[in-house]
Order: structure tokens, then C-alpha cells, then sequence
């Protein structure tokens, strides 16, 4: 089976530097595009010197100005051209990012690009609306609190929402007056390039700049440069443990967006068919990669049987196939490697005692692509490698329960704590789960709702810090206290006296 490319990409992705292409320095690797498993482009790795170069350049920048010392008025009027920017070119970049990513060309039109554009709305509309304070507590004396920018962000996105991801934290970091190093992820380069060229036009140079490469290389430069100020990072939680620890050395503020294994729980109180349309769109959608998703499937045990044959029923039904297709609901996993490590989940749950209950294996019909079929497997309990482990692929486990507090506790029984999900019409035994939870972020009978002003991030091994409105102000500003006395106050005369 052949599937054509959604666009000709560039031939070779580089960094930018002050909005001309980066030093590189490094080795060139190949881009591949997961629905045919061809290779369509390269990247030209940034080395350290480059790096190096990436940062001064967004140093000068921050120390010099414009971008730090503009009104917020101006800046609002920038990021809103950045917000109709991304909307102009939606289309160009969707494409871009299918090639690398082989989400669904539909969905990262639709929903990835729609939220790049309205990160940048959103931080446009929220820096117009903030003050600063002041306090009049102390008598003859005023106490005002503003807010500065950090410095130099270091930005560090996944391949699995590049853009979208990607956006949030160059969206926030820019709103708050910073300049910007980003680093896309290695395997997905293409729609981060255009988007940062794109936006080159709109910004004061040297604001936003970019370097690609490995996290071992280009990554680890860059969060352990001196010159920045403050690191933003989304991807695995071994990933952060390190990049932590550059942070710690440095001392310099970080948020980690990290892994997750989330639980979705299905109550008998549910709306059974709601919880299920939830549960499938929980582990499916985005090709079954998203930190949020709904990968433990907890079902309480007098539905447990029809759950599973009707969930079987729908997940083998589902329309695997070329990303750039209307009907098509399930594209490709993003590399080889990782397609090859989602399906030795298959034989990990029946080397446990767990049951395949349906995919598990790679779709040969597919060519050379990543494709697998979407899959489901019953663990034997909740300890199993396949409830504890993120796999990160349309691969759902499903295990029952038996009572509000098992559910909970099951729930929390994990190292990590993202989000979980909560199916029931029972007020009180939403507002019992609800409080018992511990993770960062709960949607009840809803999957995957996400509002801009409101915290996101996890418990545990699955973040430090939160994404979203007073989060990134916080995060990407620091507090300055002024206090000025109204009249000229009577001081105490420090060796004055005779
Ligand atoms: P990853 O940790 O392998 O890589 C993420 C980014 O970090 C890439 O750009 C990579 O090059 C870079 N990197 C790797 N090592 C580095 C180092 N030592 N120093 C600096 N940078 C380094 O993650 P991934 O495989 O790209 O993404 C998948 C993971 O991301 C999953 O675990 C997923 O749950 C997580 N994720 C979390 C969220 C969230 O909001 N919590 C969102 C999306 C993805």
C-alpha cells in the first residue's frame, strides 16, 4: 500500500539564529514519515557551539530589548499577529507536521493548529487583563508588586503534538515579555521550522530562535547553558529526572510536563454509552500518543464483560490507515522503535497471565508504515506491567472493580498522577472519587477538556509544576516588591550621634 506525502517537505531541517539558519555543527539525520516508513527529509544537528550561539543570540535579545521592554499593548498586538499568522498558514503546517508526526491530518487542522493560534490569543488576552499590586498597610508608605520577565527560556517539546505543544510554551513565554531557545523533539522537526520562520516576520529578531538535534546533544546543551534563565520541558519522565538536575546545578526555575498512566473510571452509574465513546476517544485519538490519555480502563465488575465485548467490538472497527484520509481514525506510530516497543506490550500481558483481547499486532496490510492494530488486553491486576507502565500507543488496559473505594484506591496506585476520568451519574460517588483522586487534572463524563486559564500538570512522576493563565505568569516572570515613602520618613541616625 502506497500513501502519498501531504506535502514536499524541505529537504534538510535547520535551526534559527537572530531568523538566519543556525551554526548546525552536528551530524545530519534522517526524517522519516511514519505512514510509509520512508525517509523524506533531513535534520542538520545544532552542536554545542551552535547552541552556545542560539542562546546569546536570545540573550542579547532579553538584555537589549525591544521585546522585554515593550508595552503590554504592543505585545498584544504582536501575539495576535502570531495568532493570525498560524491561522494563514494552518493548512501549510498541518501538512508539515503530518509528514513528521503521521497524526491525522484532519485533527492537527482542525484541533493542533486551531489551539497553536489560540495559545497565542489566549496569552494575548490574559497579559491585557493583568495588573499588578499594590499594599498602603504600612502607615506613609506604598508597596507595590509588578512582575518582571525571567531571562532566556530554554523551550523543550515531545514529538507527540509538536505544534500544539510547542505553542503553549512559546506563547507563555513570549506574553510575559522572555526571549525564546527552542528545542523540538529530534524524530519531529519539520512544522516547528516553518512555524518558527513564519514567525520571524512578526517578532523582534533574536526573540525566538531555534536549535534541533538530540536530547543528548542539542538538549542537553542547551538546559545546561549558564545563559538560561528558566526551562520549560514536556516529554518522558526519565527525561526530566536529568533535565532537572541540569536545573538544580544551574538554579534555574523548571516545569516538567511528564508521563502519565491514567485511570478511566467506568461506573455502573455511568451513561454507558457516553463512557464508552469516552473511553475509546481516551486511548485512541492522537494515534493513541498523548500523555493524557485514558490508558487504564477501570470498570466496575457488573459491567466489566459487556464493557469489554462492546469496547473489542468498536476498537476492531476502527479505521486504521493513510493519515491524510477524512474517514481514516487511526494513523501510524510516530517511529519504528517505537511501534516495535508498543507491541512487546502484547507479549509482556500474555507473559503475565493477561488476555489479548483484541490487536496486538503490526498491520502487514500497511506496508512499511508503523501501523498496529488498535489494541486491548485484560491484566491480571493492577500491578501488571501493562497497567503501571506508560505505553503510549493505542494499546488499552482494562481491568474491573468492585467499589467506589477500590476504584480510587486502584487509581492512585501508580507512580504517576496526570489526569484521570471519572463516568458516573451519581453525584455523590463523583464527588467521593473527585476528592480521592490524586491526580492534576480530573475530567468527570467528559474526555479530554482542556481550559487555558485553568492549572494543568501532574502528581508524582508525572510533573512538577502546571501549564496554563496564573501557572505561566507565575512560571515565566519574576516578582519585584518596591517600597517608596509617600513623604520623606524620619530615619534613625546611624553614627550621627556625638
Ligand atoms: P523524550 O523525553 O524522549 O523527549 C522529549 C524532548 O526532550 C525531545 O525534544 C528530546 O530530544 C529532549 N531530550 C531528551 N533528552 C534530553 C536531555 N538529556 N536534555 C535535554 N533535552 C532532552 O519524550 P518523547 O518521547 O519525545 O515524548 C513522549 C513523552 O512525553 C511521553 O512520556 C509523554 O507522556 C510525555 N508527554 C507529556 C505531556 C504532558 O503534558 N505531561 C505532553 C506530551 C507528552
Amino acid at each position: 500500500m502506497t500513501f502519498h506525502l501531504p506535502i514536499a517537505p524541505p529537504s534538510v531541517a535547520h535551526g534559527f539564529v537572530g531568523g538566519k539558519r543556525s551554526l548546525g555543527g552536528g551530524i545530519e539525520m534522517p526524517v522519516f514519515y511514519p505512514a510509509t516508513g520512508q525517509q523524506v527529509s533531513s535534520l542538520v544537528e545544532d552542536d554545542a557551539a551552535s547552541v552556545d550561539a542560539a542562546v546569546k543570540m536570545a540573550r542579547q535579545a532579553f538584555d537589549t530589548g525591544p521585546w522585554s521592554r515593550l508595552s503590554v499593548a504592543k505585545r498584544v498586538d504582536v501575539l495576535r499577529r502570531c495568532q493570525q499568522t498560524i491561522l494563514d498558514h494552518a493548512d501549510e503546517l498541518a501538512r508539515l507536521e503530518c509528514v513528521a508526526t503521521g497524526l491525522l491530518l484532519r485533527e492537527l487542522r482542525q484541533r493542533h493548529m486551531a489551539r497553536a493560534a489560540h495559545n497565542f490569543g489566549f496569552f494575548a488576552e490574559y497579559i491585557s487583563q493583568s495588573s499588578g499590586q499594590r499594599f498602603d498597610q504600612t502607615e506613609g508608605y506604598m508597596t507595590t508588586v509588578t512582575r518582571d520577565p525571567v531571562g532566556v527560556a530554554a523551550l523543550i517539546a515531545p514529538w507527540n503534538a509538536p505544534v500544539a505543544l510547542a505553542s503553549m510554551k512559546i506563547a507563555s513565554a513570549l506574553a510575559f515579555g522572555n526571549t525564546c531557545v527552542l528545542k523540538p523533539s529530534e524524530q519531529t522537526p519539520l512544522a516547528l521550522m516553518r512555524l518558527v520562520e513564519l514567525l520571524q516576520d512578526v517578532l523582534p529578531e533574536g526573540v525566538l530562535n531555534l536549535v534541533n538535534g538530540r536530547g543528548t546533544v542539542t538538549g542537553s546543551a542547551l538546559v545546561e547553558h549558564p545563559d538560561v534563565d528558566l526551562i520549560s520541558f514536556t516529554g518522558g519522565t526519565e527525561t526530566g529526572r536529568s533535565i532537572m538536575s541540569a536545573a538544580g546545578r544551574n538554579l534555574v526555575p523548571c516545569t516538567m510536563e511528564l508521563g502519565g498512566k491514567s485511570a478511566n473510571i467506568i461506573t455502573a452509574t455511568a451513561d454507558f454509552e457516553r463512557a464508552l465513546d469516552g473511553a475509546l476517544l481516551g486511548i485512541f485519538s492522537n494515534n493513541g500518543q498523548q500523555c493524557l490519555a485514558g490508558s487504564r480502563i477501570l470498570v466496575e465488575r457488573s459491567i466489566h464483560a459487556e464493557f469489554c465485548e462492546r469496547f473489542v467490538e468498536r476498537a476492531a472497527k476502527l479505521k486504521v490507515g493513510d493519515p491524510t484520509a477524512d474517514e481514516t481514525e487511526l494513523g501510524p506510530l510516530a517511529s519504528l522503535p517505537h511501534m516495535n516497543r508498543v507491541l512487546d506490550f502484547a507479549n509482556i500481558t500474555k507473559n503475565e497471565g493477561g488476555k489479548l483481547l483484541t490487536g496486538g499486532s503490526r498491520r502487514e496490510d500497511m506496508g512499511e508504515g508503523y501501523f498496529i492494530s488498535p489494541t486491548a488486553v485484560c491484566a491480571t491486576s493492577n500491578s501488571d506491567t501493562v497497567a503501571q507502565e506508560e505505553i503510549f500507543g493505542p494499546f488499552a488496559t482494562i481491568l474491573p472493580f468492585d467499589s467506589t473505594q477500590e476504584a480510587v484506591a486502584m487509581a492512585n496506585d501508580t507512580k504517576f498522577g496526570l489526569v484521570a476520568y471519572v463516568w458516573s451519574d451519581h453525584l455523590p460517588t463523583v464527588m467521593e472519587m473527585t476528592e480521592g483522586l490524586r491526580a492534576g487534572v480530573l475530567w468527570v463524563n467528559t474526555p479530554m477538556m482542556r481550559e487555558l486559564r485553568a492549572p494543568f500538570g501532574g502528581y508524582g512522576d508525572s510533573g512538577v509544576g502546571r501549564e496554563g493563565g496564573a501557572s505561566c505568569e507565575a512560571f515565566y516572570t519574576e516578582e519585584k516588591t518596591v517600597t517608596i515613602p509617600k513623604t520623606a520618613p524620619v530615619l534613625r541616625k546611624l553614627g550621627g550621634l556625638d
